[in-house]
C-alpha cells in the first residue's frame, strides 16, 4: 500500500511529527495488511443495526506504536494523491 520511505518523504514534506500521542516514543510499525488482496479500512456501521454490504468505509494507512501500540490513521488516498503529485524523480506525474 505505503512504504516507509515514501511514508517518510509524505512526514517531511507535511512537517508530521514522529512522536506517539501516548507514550511519547517515536518507532512506528506500518499494520501489515492480512495478504496481498486486503487494504485496512475504517468502516462505517448502522445505526439500526441492519447492515449494509460493503459498508462504507475510508481506506487507510495504520501505524502501531512499537511501544504501547498505539494506533495512528491516516486516510490512504491523501498519502496516495501526494506521492502520485510527488514522485522521487521530483518531477510532477
Ligand atoms: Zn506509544
Amino acid at each position: 500500500m505505503v512504504s516507509n520511505d515514501d511514508l517518510q518523504r509524505f512526514y517531511s514534506d507535511k512537517g508530521v511529527s514522529g512522536s506517539c500521542p501516548s507514550c511519547g516514543q517515536s518507532q512506528w510499525e506500518i499494520g501489515t495488511a492480512p495478504d496481498d488482496k486486503t487494504d485496512w479500512a475504517l468502516s462505517s456501521v448502522r445505526t439500526d443495526g441492519s447492515a449494509f454490504l460493503p459498508a462504507p468505509s475510508v481506506p487507510a494507512v495504520i501505524l502501531v506504536c512499537a511501544n504501547c501500540f498505539t494506533l495512528r490513521l491516516h486516510a490512504y488516498l491523501g498519502i496516495k494523491k501526494w506521492l502520485d503529485e510527488h514522485p522521487i524523480s521530483g518531477a510532477k506525474a
